[in-house]
Protein backbone atom coordinates (compact mmCIF):
# COMPACT_ATOMS: atom_id res chain seq x y z
CA UNK A 1 0.00 0.00 0.00
CA UNK A 2 1.69 3.29 -1.16
CA UNK A 3 2.12 6.34 1.64
CA UNK A 4 -0.94 8.31 0.65
CA UNK A 5 -3.07 5.18 0.90
CA UNK A 6 -2.32 4.46 4.40
CA UNK A 7 -3.32 7.97 5.42
CA UNK A 8 -6.74 7.28 3.61
CA UNK A 9 -9.88 7.13 5.83
CA UNK A 10 -11.30 3.57 4.97
CA UNK A 11 -14.94 2.94 5.36
CA UNK A 12 -17.17 0.26 4.68
CA UNK A 13 -20.10 2.03 3.14
CA UNK A 14 -23.67 1.43 3.72
CA UNK A 15 -25.37 -0.11 0.84
CA UNK A 16 -29.12 1.08 -0.70
CA UNK A 17 -31.26 -0.99 -1.94
CA UNK A 18 -31.27 -1.72 -5.79
CA UNK A 19 -32.73 0.68 -7.87
CA UNK A 20 -33.16 -1.41 -11.02
CA UNK A 21 -34.26 1.26 -13.67
CA UNK A 22 -35.82 -1.45 -15.95
CA UNK A 23 -39.69 -1.15 -16.78
CA UNK A 24 -41.87 -3.98 -15.62
CA UNK A 25 -40.42 -4.71 -12.26
CA UNK A 26 -42.92 -4.66 -9.12
CA UNK A 27 -40.46 -2.87 -6.90
CA UNK A 28 -40.67 -3.40 -3.06
CA UNK A 29 -37.40 -3.05 -1.84
CA UNK A 30 -36.73 0.60 -0.51
CA UNK A 31 -40.11 1.44 1.01
CA UNK A 32 -40.98 4.05 -2.01
CA UNK A 33 -44.68 5.28 -1.81
CA UNK A 34 -46.74 3.56 -4.70
CA UNK A 35 -48.31 6.96 -5.15
CA UNK A 36 -46.99 10.77 -6.52
CA UNK A 37 -46.16 13.12 -4.89
CA UNK A 38 -49.15 15.74 -4.14
CA UNK A 39 -50.76 17.58 -7.30
CA UNK A 40 -48.97 20.81 -6.31
CA UNK A 41 -45.89 19.41 -6.50
CA UNK A 42 -46.04 18.68 -10.12
CA UNK A 43 -47.81 22.08 -10.76
CA UNK A 44 -44.37 23.28 -9.13
CA UNK A 45 -42.40 21.83 -10.96
CA UNK A 46 -43.76 22.43 -14.48
CA UNK A 47 -44.00 26.24 -13.71
CA UNK A 48 -40.40 26.31 -12.97
CA UNK A 49 -37.69 27.82 -15.14
CA UNK A 50 -34.23 27.34 -15.40
CA UNK A 51 -33.46 31.19 -15.42
CA UNK A 52 -34.34 30.87 -11.88
CA UNK A 53 -31.70 28.57 -11.07
CA UNK A 54 -28.94 31.20 -11.71
CA UNK A 55 -29.06 32.56 -8.18
CA UNK A 56 -28.00 30.39 -5.37
CA UNK A 57 -31.13 29.31 -2.69
CA UNK A 58 -32.06 30.62 0.50
CA UNK A 59 -29.31 28.68 2.51
CA UNK A 60 -31.71 29.50 5.55
CA UNK A 61 -33.82 27.20 3.28
CA UNK A 62 -36.70 29.55 5.57
CA UNK A 63 -39.81 28.97 3.12
CA UNK A 64 -39.50 25.41 4.06
CA UNK A 65 -38.49 25.98 7.38
CA UNK A 66 -42.00 28.38 7.81
CA UNK A 67 -44.17 25.12 5.79
CA UNK A 68 -43.21 22.89 8.53
CA UNK A 69 -43.31 24.75 11.47
CA UNK A 70 -46.54 25.59 10.66
CA UNK A 71 -47.43 22.17 9.96
CA UNK A 72 -46.54 20.63 13.40
CA UNK A 73 -46.86 23.94 15.34
CA UNK A 74 -43.25 24.48 15.83
CA UNK A 75 -41.44 27.46 15.88
CA UNK A 76 -39.45 28.11 12.83
CA UNK A 77 -35.71 27.98 15.08
CA UNK A 78 -37.18 24.82 16.57
CA UNK A 79 -36.58 23.06 12.18
CA UNK A 80 -33.42 22.16 10.58
CA UNK A 81 -33.76 20.70 6.81
CA UNK A 82 -31.42 18.80 4.99
CA UNK A 83 -30.99 16.45 2.23
CA UNK A 84 -33.27 13.70 3.30
CA UNK A 85 -33.13 12.59 6.54
CA UNK A 86 -29.89 10.35 5.93
CA UNK A 87 -28.14 13.68 5.67
CA UNK A 88 -30.20 15.44 8.66
CA UNK A 89 -29.28 12.24 10.71
CA UNK A 90 -25.62 12.79 9.49
CA UNK A 91 -25.37 16.01 10.58
CA UNK A 92 -26.94 15.22 13.96
CA UNK A 93 -24.42 12.46 14.76
CA UNK A 94 -21.76 15.32 13.87
CA UNK A 95 -23.06 17.55 15.87
CA UNK A 96 -24.17 15.90 19.17
CA UNK A 97 -22.19 12.79 19.57
CA UNK A 98 -18.70 14.07 20.79
CA UNK A 99 -18.77 13.11 24.28
CA UNK A 100 -16.13 9.98 23.62
CA UNK A 101 -18.88 7.88 25.35
CA UNK A 102 -20.58 4.73 23.41
CA UNK A 103 -23.68 5.92 21.83
CA UNK A 104 -26.85 3.10 21.82
CA UNK A 105 -28.41 1.88 19.22
CA UNK A 106 -30.82 -1.17 18.55
CA UNK A 107 -28.89 -4.87 17.10
CA UNK A 108 -31.27 -4.77 14.32
CA UNK A 109 -32.14 -1.48 13.43
CA UNK A 110 -31.46 1.29 10.43
CA UNK A 111 -28.07 -0.06 9.29
CA UNK A 112 -26.35 3.73 8.47
CA UNK A 113 -26.59 3.99 11.80
CA UNK A 114 -23.01 1.89 12.74
CA UNK A 115 -21.66 3.79 9.51
CA UNK A 116 -21.77 7.22 10.50
CA UNK A 117 -20.74 6.32 13.77
CA UNK A 118 -17.38 4.73 12.26
CA UNK A 119 -16.96 7.39 9.88
CA UNK A 120 -17.07 9.98 12.42
CA UNK A 121 -15.25 7.79 15.01
CA UNK A 122 -18.20 7.58 17.01
CA UNK A 123 -17.97 4.41 19.78
CA UNK A 124 -21.19 2.32 19.72
CA UNK A 125 -22.47 0.01 21.72
CA UNK A 126 -25.66 -2.56 20.18
CA UNK A 127 -28.25 -3.32 22.69
CA UNK A 128 -30.06 -7.08 21.42
CA UNK A 129 -34.25 -6.34 20.67
CA UNK A 130 -35.73 -9.17 22.42
CA UNK A 131 -37.00 -12.18 20.61
CA UNK A 132 -40.42 -10.29 19.65
CA UNK A 133 -38.31 -7.26 18.36
CA UNK A 134 -39.11 -4.95 20.65
CA UNK A 135 -36.57 -2.27 22.76
CA UNK A 136 -35.98 -3.46 25.94
CA UNK A 137 -36.34 -0.11 28.18
CA UNK A 138 -33.65 -1.12 30.28
CA UNK A 139 -31.17 -1.50 28.25
CA UNK A 140 -31.02 2.16 27.77
CA UNK A 141 -30.35 3.05 31.03
CA UNK A 142 -26.39 3.28 31.51
CA UNK A 143 -23.48 5.39 30.61
CA UNK A 144 -23.78 7.04 27.28
CA UNK A 145 -23.51 9.01 24.61
CA UNK A 146 -26.77 9.74 23.09
CA UNK A 147 -29.17 7.59 21.56
CA UNK A 148 -30.91 6.75 18.17
CA UNK A 149 -34.33 4.85 18.11
CA UNK A 150 -35.38 4.31 14.87
CA UNK A 151 -39.64 4.67 15.75
CA UNK A 152 -41.10 2.54 13.68
CA UNK A 153 -38.33 0.37 13.77
CA UNK A 154 -37.01 -0.65 10.28
CA UNK A 155 -36.66 -3.23 8.77
CA UNK A 156 -38.93 -4.53 11.65
CA UNK A 157 -42.00 -2.01 11.30
CA UNK A 158 -42.17 -2.43 14.95
CA UNK A 159 -43.36 0.87 17.03
CA UNK A 160 -42.56 1.62 20.52
CA UNK A 161 -45.00 3.61 22.47
CA UNK A 162 -44.75 7.53 23.50
CA UNK A 163 -44.67 6.32 27.17
CA UNK A 164 -41.28 4.14 26.03
CA UNK A 165 -39.92 7.21 24.27
CA UNK A 166 -40.74 9.12 27.46
CA UNK A 167 -39.11 6.50 29.72
CA UNK A 168 -36.35 6.83 28.06
CA UNK A 169 -36.39 10.32 27.91
CA UNK A 170 -36.37 9.94 31.71
CA UNK A 171 -33.79 7.93 32.34
CA UNK A 172 -31.00 10.02 29.99
CA UNK A 173 -31.18 13.56 30.70
CA UNK A 174 -28.39 15.55 29.36
CA UNK A 175 -27.87 13.06 26.87
CA UNK A 176 -29.70 13.66 23.26
CA UNK A 177 -32.08 11.55 22.13
CA UNK A 178 -32.53 11.29 18.52
CA UNK A 179 -35.93 9.83 17.54
CA UNK A 180 -35.66 9.06 13.67
CA UNK A 181 -39.47 8.56 12.29
CA UNK A 182 -39.01 7.93 8.95
CA UNK A 183 -42.03 6.02 9.29
CA UNK A 184 -44.17 7.50 11.78
CA UNK A 185 -46.81 8.60 9.92
CA UNK A 186 -48.10 4.98 8.72
CA UNK A 187 -49.19 4.54 12.25
CA UNK A 188 -46.74 4.96 14.86
CA UNK A 189 -47.15 8.32 17.79
CA UNK A 190 -44.75 10.65 16.93
CA UNK A 191 -42.41 12.41 19.97
CA UNK A 192 -42.97 15.80 18.38
CA UNK A 193 -45.58 15.98 21.16
CA UNK A 194 -42.72 15.64 23.56
CA UNK A 195 -40.42 18.47 22.20
CA UNK A 196 -41.96 21.17 24.18
CA UNK A 197 -40.55 18.98 27.73
CA UNK A 198 -37.58 17.93 26.52
CA UNK A 199 -34.49 19.81 25.40
CA UNK A 200 -32.83 16.67 24.32
CA UNK A 201 -34.89 15.61 22.10
CA UNK A 202 -34.48 15.61 18.53
CA UNK A 203 -37.15 14.19 16.19
CA UNK A 204 -35.98 13.37 12.66
CA UNK A 205 -38.63 13.12 9.81
CA UNK A 206 -38.07 12.51 5.88
CA UNK A 207 -40.34 13.10 2.66
CA UNK A 208 -39.21 10.13 0.99
CA UNK A 209 -41.66 8.07 2.36
CA UNK A 210 -44.80 9.68 3.48
CA UNK A 211 -44.79 12.29 1.30
CA UNK A 212 -43.34 10.03 -1.90
CA UNK A 213 -40.67 12.51 -2.56
CA UNK A 214 -37.46 9.85 -2.42
CA UNK A 215 -36.10 11.64 -5.48
CA UNK A 216 -36.53 15.12 -3.87
CA UNK A 217 -34.37 14.34 -1.09
CA UNK A 218 -35.76 16.16 1.85
CA UNK A 219 -35.64 15.64 5.41
CA UNK A 220 -35.90 17.68 8.74
CA UNK A 221 -35.11 17.47 12.39
CA UNK A 222 -37.11 19.10 14.89
CA UNK A 223 -36.77 20.08 18.68
CA UNK A 224 -35.99 22.89 20.93
CA UNK A 225 -34.13 25.91 19.44
CA UNK A 226 -30.56 25.70 21.18
CA UNK A 227 -30.39 21.80 19.32
CA UNK A 228 -31.62 23.05 16.15
CA UNK A 229 -28.97 26.48 16.02
CA UNK A 230 -25.98 23.56 16.79
CA UNK A 231 -27.11 21.55 14.37
CA UNK A 232 -27.06 24.71 11.65
CA UNK A 233 -23.56 25.79 12.87
CA UNK A 234 -22.31 22.60 11.83
CA UNK A 235 -24.34 22.37 8.58
CA UNK A 236 -23.02 25.89 7.85
CA UNK A 237 -19.66 24.99 8.32
CA UNK A 238 -20.00 21.90 5.68
CA UNK A 239 -22.23 23.22 3.13
CA UNK A 240 -23.83 26.10 3.20
CA UNK A 241 -26.88 25.47 0.50
CA UNK A 242 -27.59 22.03 1.21
CA UNK A 243 -31.59 22.62 0.27
CA UNK A 244 -31.63 23.20 -3.75
CA UNK A 245 -34.29 25.53 -4.91
CA UNK A 246 -36.81 22.49 -6.26
CA UNK A 247 -36.37 21.11 -3.25
CA UNK A 248 -37.41 24.26 -1.54
CA UNK A 249 -40.34 25.04 -3.68
CA UNK A 250 -41.62 21.61 -4.25
CA UNK A 251 -41.06 20.58 -0.38
CA UNK A 252 -43.33 23.53 0.33
CA UNK A 253 -46.15 22.19 -1.88
CA UNK A 254 -46.27 19.14 -0.27
CA UNK A 255 -46.47 19.99 3.10
CA UNK A 256 -49.47 22.45 1.75
CA UNK A 257 -51.71 19.66 0.88
CA UNK A 258 -52.45 18.33 4.23
CA UNK A 259 -55.75 16.38 2.62
CA UNK A 260 -54.07 14.54 -0.43
CA UNK A 261 -51.34 13.35 2.02
CA UNK A 262 -54.06 11.73 4.58
CA UNK A 263 -55.69 10.40 1.78
CA UNK A 264 -52.32 8.56 0.37
CA UNK A 265 -51.42 7.18 4.20
CA UNK A 266 -55.01 5.91 4.20
CA UNK A 267 -54.72 3.97 1.22
CA UNK A 268 -51.30 2.68 2.07
CA UNK A 269 -52.23 1.37 5.63
CA UNK A 270 -55.57 0.18 4.13
CA UNK A 271 -53.32 -2.09 1.80
CA UNK A 272 -50.70 -2.85 4.57
CA UNK A 273 -53.74 -4.45 6.54
CA UNK A 274 -54.97 -6.71 3.71
CA UNK A 275 -51.30 -7.80 2.63
CA UNK A 276 -51.31 -9.15 6.63
CA UNK A 277 -53.94 -10.90 6.59
CA UNK A 278 -53.18 -12.79 3.22
CA UNK A 279 -49.58 -13.07 4.48
CA UNK A 280 -50.99 -14.59 7.90
CA UNK A 281 -53.43 -16.78 5.88
CA UNK A 282 -50.16 -18.47 3.84
CA UNK A 283 -48.30 -19.26 6.54
CA UNK A 284 -46.20 -16.15 6.95
CA UNK A 285 -45.04 -14.73 10.62
CA UNK A 286 -44.11 -11.19 10.69
CA UNK A 287 -44.20 -8.81 13.66
CA UNK A 288 -47.23 -5.79 13.50
CA UNK A 289 -45.97 -3.36 11.75
CA UNK A 290 -46.92 0.41 11.78
CA UNK A 291 -44.82 1.33 8.45
CA UNK A 292 -45.31 1.05 5.11
CA UNK A 293 -43.90 -2.20 4.98
CA UNK A 294 -43.93 -6.05 6.33
CA UNK A 295 -41.05 -7.82 7.68
CA UNK A 296 -42.24 -11.74 6.93
CA UNK A 297 -40.13 -14.91 7.71
CA UNK A 298 -41.87 -18.81 6.94
CA UNK A 299 -41.42 -21.69 9.14
CA UNK A 300 -41.08 -23.77 5.97
CA UNK A 301 -39.20 -21.39 3.14
CA UNK A 302 -35.52 -20.16 3.40
CA UNK A 303 -36.17 -16.65 2.98
CA UNK A 304 -32.97 -15.97 0.51
CA UNK A 305 -34.23 -18.50 -1.66
CA UNK A 306 -37.84 -16.80 -1.53
CA UNK A 307 -36.06 -13.56 -2.27
CA UNK A 308 -34.36 -15.16 -5.32
CA UNK A 309 -37.31 -16.27 -6.93
CA UNK A 310 -39.30 -13.39 -6.36
CA UNK A 311 -36.53 -11.45 -7.98
CA UNK A 312 -36.53 -13.89 -11.00
CA UNK A 313 -40.78 -13.02 -11.08
CA UNK A 314 -39.17 -9.33 -11.25
CA UNK A 315 -40.51 -8.46 -7.88
CA UNK A 316 -37.79 -6.78 -5.88
CA UNK A 317 -38.17 -6.89 -2.11
CA UNK A 318 -35.27 -6.55 0.42
CA UNK A 319 -32.92 -9.36 1.75
CA UNK A 320 -30.67 -8.42 4.87
CA UNK A 321 -28.11 -11.49 5.22
CA UNK A 322 -27.26 -10.87 9.02
CA UNK A 323 -27.47 -12.94 12.01
CA UNK A 324 -31.31 -12.95 13.50
CA UNK A 325 -33.03 -11.59 10.58
CA UNK A 326 -31.51 -13.53 7.89
CA UNK A 327 -34.62 -15.79 7.67
CA UNK A 328 -37.02 -12.68 6.75
CA UNK A 329 -37.74 -10.35 3.88
CA UNK A 330 -38.85 -7.17 4.14
CA UNK A 331 -41.46 -6.06 1.65
CA UNK A 332 -42.61 -2.50 0.58
CA UNK A 333 -46.59 -1.69 0.48
CA UNK A 334 -46.87 -0.97 -3.00
CA UNK A 335 -50.45 -0.40 -5.06
CA UNK A 336 -52.93 -3.12 -4.29
CA UNK A 337 -52.37 -4.02 -7.97
CA UNK A 338 -48.78 -4.49 -6.79
CA UNK A 339 -49.36 -6.48 -4.07
CA UNK A 340 -52.46 -8.74 -5.33
CA UNK A 341 -49.18 -9.70 -7.96
CA UNK A 342 -46.79 -11.12 -4.96
CA UNK A 343 -49.84 -12.24 -3.30
CA UNK A 344 -50.59 -14.54 -6.23
CA UNK A 345 -46.58 -15.59 -6.41
CA UNK A 346 -46.76 -16.26 -3.14
CA UNK A 347 -49.79 -18.65 -2.53
CA UNK A 348 -48.25 -20.32 -5.47
CA UNK A 349 -45.09 -20.06 -4.30
CA UNK A 350 -46.33 -21.96 -0.80
CA UNK A 351 -48.56 -24.75 -2.49
CA UNK A 352 -45.24 -26.09 -4.44
CA UNK A 353 -43.15 -25.97 -1.44
CA UNK A 354 -46.13 -27.55 0.94
CA UNK A 355 -46.77 -30.55 -2.06
N1 LIG B 1 -34.17 6.34 8.54
C1 LIG B 1 -34.68 5.14 8.29
C2 LIG B 1 -35.10 4.28 9.42
C3 LIG B 1 -34.80 4.69 6.95
O1 LIG B 1 -35.26 3.47 6.69
C4 LIG B 1 -34.39 5.54 5.91
C5 LIG B 1 -34.53 5.08 4.46
N2 LIG B 1 -33.48 4.37 3.97
C6 LIG B 1 -33.85 6.79 6.24
C7 LIG B 1 -33.77 7.16 7.56
C8 LIG B 1 -33.31 7.73 5.20
O2 LIG B 1 -34.25 8.14 4.29
P1 LIG B 1 -34.07 9.48 3.46
O3 LIG B 1 -32.61 9.86 3.46
O4 LIG B 1 -34.56 9.15 2.12
O5 LIG B 1 -34.90 10.50 4.17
Amino acid sequence: MSAWEQNVRKVVPYVPGEQPGQEGIIKLNTNENPYPPAPGVARALREMESKQLRLYPDPAASVLVEALAGRYGLRPEQVFVGVGSDDVLAMAFLTFFNSGKPILFPDITYSFYDVWAKLFGIPYACQMLDENFCIRREDYVRENGGIVLANPNAPTGVAESIEGIRWILDKNPGIIVIIDEAYIDFGGDSAVSLIPEYENLLVVQTFSKSRSMAGMRIGCALGQPKLIKYLNDVKYSFNSYTMDLPALKLGVESVKDEEYFQETLRRIVATRERVKTELGKLGFVFPDSRSNFVFVSHPRIQARELFEALKERRIYVRYFPKPRIDNYLRITIGTDEEMDVLLDFLKKYVRQKER
